[in-house]
């Protein structure tokens, strides 16, 4: 029996997302085809996310992106800031490319606050600051608007990038509006598609800063992307994953259809159904007013046997995640992201009830 995906990536993939990635035949990539679907899927994310920024599409999980942000836009150093594991990978990803990374850091279930982010701006001068706006380890979720005006007030120059991977299309955030430089998300988090694309959208000013930047890499050139897209008739440098790129287009109408603000409306839905049960039967990890609008990280205060509480619920056809490293067992989290609704949620909740005697 399938088990529907409460786990904070990948998330559930609707059936009709399924099928669009053998809708067509296959095509070459450097046919009209290919042009006339990526041109789409570009200018569709650009207008959904209402954006002047240049959206990309790598096919690639976000972790290589990652990697291919710090190689484009930074030099010699930045400045993390860290709160779970998916922040201190990104710290790590730019010292192994040789950068000077420094970090912030606060316990996990804590996020940062642009006071710290202050602090350290106001000692040193850095190229960019990296934010995890929402941190799928500890289901917190950074308050990027604040630390990125934070950035913006004390070192105009200092690019802000960000991974957005289990927040992009389920939390609010206007890229233009908040001065978001290079953000970034594969598409088997929020996007409820198949693992295997990363979208980007990358500002001019990170465009114009990777000029200067040397060994940018290749596969995920910034520039090179640009210059596939401004020059060679809307095409991608190597070949993409074209059957996923039939996906993303299909997904990307429907969310044009449901619009974003209603997507964000029914993910704020789930997370407060989320957390209500959570309180009245557990506790939330996260630090009050910080808690995730995709994954709610609930603190194991019943002692319940996780593992067994997956097997009974995969039995029923549910499938939620144990906590992350350190937090296995102490904690569980559920995903409430994508394509999920409050109702796909209740029914969750309620086997859970039924399987803890709650
Ligand atoms: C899932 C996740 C990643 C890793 O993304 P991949 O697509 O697996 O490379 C990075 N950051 C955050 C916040 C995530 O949730």
């Amino acid at each position: 029996m399938h088990k529907k995906l409460f786990i904070p990536g990948p998330t559930e993939v609707s059936h009709d997302v399924l099928i669009a990635q053998a809708r067509e035949p296959m095509i070459g990539h450097r046919m009209k085809a290919f042009s006339d679907l990526y041109h789409r899927i570009v200018t569709t994310l650009e207008e959904i996310f209402a954006t002047k920024s240049h959206a990309m599409v790598f096919t690639s999980s976000a972790t290589g992106v990652m990697e291919g942000t710090l190689r484009n836009v930074v030099n010699k150093n930045y400045l993390s800031t860290v709160n779970g594991a998916f922040s201190e990978r990104w710290f790590k990803i730019g010292l192994v490319n040789g950068k000077e990374g420094e970090k912030i850091e606060v316990d996990w279930g804590k996020a940062i606050k642009p006071e710290m982010v202050a602090d350290a701006l106001k000692k040193k001068h850095y190229e960019a600051v990296l934010v995890t706006y929402n941190e799928t380890s500890t289901g917190v979720m950074n308050p990027l608007k604040d630390i990125a005006e934070v950035v913006h007030d004390l070192s105009p120059d200092t690019l802000v990038l960000v991974d957005a991977v289990s927040a992009l299309g389920g939390a609010p955030v206007d890229i233009d509006g908040w001065g978001v430089d290079v953000i970034l998300a594969s598409v088997q988090k929020c996007f409820a598609l198949p693992p295997g694309l990363t979208v980007a959208f990358v500002s001019d000013k990170a465009l114009e800063k990777a000029k200067n930047v040397e060994n940018r890499g290749y596969y995920f050139d910034f520039l090179l992307m640009m210059k596939y897209w401004e020059t060679r008739n809307f095409q991608t440098p190597a070949t993409p994953a074209i059957s996923l790129m039939w996906a993303l287009d299909h997904q990307l109408q429907k969310m044009k259809a449901e619009t974003l603000e209603k997507r964000y409306e029914r993910h704020a839905e789930m997370a407060q159904m989320a957390r209500n049960w959570a309180r009245e039967r557990f506790a939330l990890f996260a630090e009050p007013g910080y808690e995730s609008l995709t994954v709610t990280t609930v603190v194991n205060t019943r002692n319940v046997d996780i593992v067994k509480l997956n097997e009974e619920l995969g039995r029923r056809g549910f499938a939620i995640s144990n906590g992350y490293g350190k937090l296995k067992n102490q904690t569980f989290r559920i995903g409430h992201m994508g394509d999920l609704t409050t109702g796909d949620l209740k029914s969750l909740l309620a086997n859970i009830d039924e399987i803890i005697g709650a």
